[in-house]
C-alpha cells in the first residue's frame, strides 16, 4: 500500500480558509480558500485538454501567481509538472521537452512567443486555459507520496542537464525537514524571489501549502524592492543565492533588519567567506545551506547560532536526512553522499545516470567536502573541477573565495590547465574594475595562498561563462584558453 496524505492545499483551505496564501507585490492577497478554488477550476480546464493522471505538462513562466495555480492544478489531476528555465535557449528547451516527454506546454502570456519554436503537441498560455470551458472530472483529494509530482532539470554546470523526478513524498519531507530545522511561527511570511522553475524557488510555494504560510511573491529579484519588503512588509524569511546577499548588504548600509526577519536561507552554490563575515557583522541571520535539485532543496543547513564558530560551513543534515563522506583522503576530503526521503528516486528516463549516481540508497552528489570534528559539513568543490598539480589537490573554489576578497576583483573563475611539469596548474579569469594589474593580483595571492595554489596565468575578461542558472561553467573557461592558443 502506498502512503497517502490529504491534498495539502485542500487541507489548508479547510484549516485556514481566510488566511493569506499568496501576497503580490501590489499588496493583493489570495487566501487559501481562493487559491484552492482557482487551482481546482484551472485543473478542470486542463482536464478538458485531455491532461490526465501521469501526463507530462511543461510550464514556461517567470514567477507569476498563475504559475502557482497551474502547478497546484496539475496536482489536482495527478499530472506531472515539468518546470522549464525561461533563460534557456530554444535548443536547450527542446532537449528538455523531448527528454521529459512533454505533451502539453503551458506558458505565461509573456513567454508565448518564446514558445513558438518549441516542440510540444499542444501549447497554451495560462490565459488560453482560463478562457476554456471546464470538464466535469473528479479531482484528486489525496496525494500518494510515491507518485511523481515535478520534473526539474539540473543546471547543467558539469554536463548535460538531467531530469530530476520529485515525488510528493520528496517535497513533503523536504518541507518537514526544513520546518524541523528552522521552526515555524504563526506570523511567518516567506519572501519568494528565486525563480519557481528551480527547486529552491518551487519549494517555497509547496511549504506554503503544507504549513499554511503566506508567501510574498515577487516576479524577480530587485534589490531595492526586496530591501523595502524586508524592512516594512513583515517578511520573516527569504531564500537567496550569493549574488543577492551581496546586493542586499549594499542596500542595508548602516541599518539593521527588523527583529521579526529571522532567516535568510542561502543556497545554490558556494559563498565567499568575506561575504559571510560582512553579513555576520551586520547581524543578518544567514542560514548557509547545501542542497541540489536532486535533494528537493536544502539537505544540510547551518544556523546563524552556529555560524559564529563555523563560518563557511553548510551545517548539519536536516532531521530526516543523512550525510557522509566517502573515500576521504588524508585531509578527510571525499565525495559527499546523502540519503533521505527528500532525495529523488532518480532521473527521468535515464537509467544510466541514475545507476551512476546511486550506491545502495545513497546519492553520490559529485561534490567534494569534509566534516569537521563536530560533524559540520564544509563543501569544498565539485569533483570534476579538482585540479591535481604535482600531486597536490587544488580546489578552484578555495582560490576563488580568497581572491574575490581583493578590491577591484568583481568576478573570478579558476580552472586547471595542462602543464608539462606539474600535470595541471591553476589559471585565473578575472572580471576587474580595469584598474588592477596582474602584478597586484599575484602579490595579493602570494600573501594568502600556498605557492602551488597561486594562479600561474591571469586573464582579464569582460564576463565569465555562466549557464542559465547563472552558475560559473568552469570547463568553458578552459575552452576559451584552448581557442586562444589554437589561434
Ligand atoms: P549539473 O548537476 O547539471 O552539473 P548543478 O549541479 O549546478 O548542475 P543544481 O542542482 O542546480 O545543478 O546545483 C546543485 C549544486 O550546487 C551542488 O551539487 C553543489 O555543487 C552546488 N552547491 C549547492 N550548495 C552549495 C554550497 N553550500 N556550497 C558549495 N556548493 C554548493
Ligand atoms: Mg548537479
Amino acid at each position: 500500500m502506498t502512503e497517502t496524505i490529504p491534498h495539502w492545499l485542500s487541507k489548508q483551505a479547510n484549516l485556514a480558509p481566510d488566511h493569506p496564501a499568496i501576497e503580490l507585490e501590489d499588496g493583493t492577497k489570495l487566501t487559501f480558500l481562493e487559491l484552492q478554488h482557482k487551482s481546482k477550476l484551472f485543473a478542470k480546464k486542463l482536464a478538458a485538454m485531455e491532461i490526465r493522471k501521469g501526463s507530462h505538462v511543461g510550464i514556461l513562466s517567470t514567477n507569476d501567481v498563475k504559475m502557482i495555480i497551474a502547478i497546484h492544478a496539475l496536482s489536482y489531476i495527478g499530472a506531472v509538472a515539468v518546470l522549464l528555465n525561461t533563460r534557456l535557449t530554444s535548443e536547450e528547451l527542446n532537449y528538455q521537452l523531448e527528454d521529459a516527454k512533454v505533451s502539453v506546454l503551458l506558458t505565461s502570456d509573456e513567454q508565448l512567443s518564446k514558445a513558438e519554436p518549441l516542440h510540444a503537441h499542444k501549447k497554451k498560455s495560462f490565459t488560453d486555459v482560463e478562457n476554456m470551458k471546464e470538464a466535469n472530472v473528479e479531482l484528486v483529494s489525496e496525494l500518494h507520496l510515491d507518485d511523481t509530482f515535478t520534473i526539474i532539470y539540473t543546471s547543467g554546470t558539469t554536463g548535460f542537464p538531467k531530469g530530476v523526478q520529485h515525488t510528493y513524498g520528496n517535497h513533503w519531507w523536504s518541507a518537514i525537514g526544513s520546518a524541523l530545522n528552522l521552526g515555524l511561527l504563526k506570523d511567518d511570511k516567506w519572501l519568494a524571489v528565486l525563480p519557481m522553475f528551480h527547486v529552491g524557488g518551487l519549494s517555497i510555494y509547496i511549504k506554503s501549502a503544507i504549513y499554511g504560510m503566506p508567501v510574498l511573491l515577487f516576479e524577480k529579484f530587485d534589490d531595492e524592492k526586496v530591501h523595502q519588503a524586508i524592512m516594512h512588509r513583515g517578511v520573516t524569511m527569504i531564500s537567496v543565492v550569493t549574488v543577492m546577499v551581496q546586493r542586499l548588504i549594499e542596500k542595508l548600509g548602516d541599518k539593521v533588519y527588523p527583529k521579526e526577519f529571522r532567516c535568510m536561507l542561502l543556497g545554490g552554490g558556494p559563498a565567499p567567506k568575506s561575504l559571510l563575515e560582512t553579513a555576520k557583522e551586520k547581524h543578518i541571520p544567514i542560514f548557509q545551506s547545501y542542497g541540489m535539485t536532486e535533494t528537493s532543496s536544502q539537505i544540510a543547513t547551518l544556523s546563524p547560532h552556529d555560524a559564529l564558530e563555523k563560518i563557511g560551513s553548510s551545517g548539519k543534515p536536516l532531521v530526516p536526512a543523512q550525510l557522509r563522506i566517502i573515500h576521504p583522503d588524508q585531509d578527510n576530503i571525499g565525495e559527499i553522499a546523502v540519503k533521505g526521503p527528500m532525495v529523488t528516486k532518480g532521473y527521468f528516463h535515464n537509467q544510466d545516470a541514475t545507476k551512476k549516481s546511486f550506491q545502495d540508497e545513497w546519492l553520490l552528489t559529485g561534490d567534494l567536502g569534509y566534516l569537521d570534528d563536530d560533524g559540520f559539513l564544509y563543501v569544498v568543490d565539485r569533483r570534476k573541477d579538482l585540479i591535481i598539480s604535482g600531486g597536490e589537490n587544488i580546489y578552484p573554489s578555495e582560490i576563488e573565495s580568497v581572491l574575490s576578497a581583493m578590491n577591484g576583483i568583481k568576478e573570478i573563475g579558476i580552472v586547471g590547465k595542462q602543464d608539462g611539469t606539474w600535470g595541471q596548474v591553476p589559471i585565473a579569469f578575472i572580471v576587474s574594475n580595469n584598474e588592477l594589474t596582474k602584478e597586484e593580483i599575484y602579490q595579493f595571492a602570494e600573501k594568502r595562498l600556498a605557492k602551488y595554489k597561486i594562479p600561474k596565468e591571469v586573464y582579464f575578461v569582460d564576463a565569465l561563462p555562466r549557464n542559465a542558472s547563472n552558475k560559473l561553467v568552469r570547463n568553458k573557461l578552459l575552452s576559451t584558453i584552448n581557442r586562444r592558443s589554437d589561434s
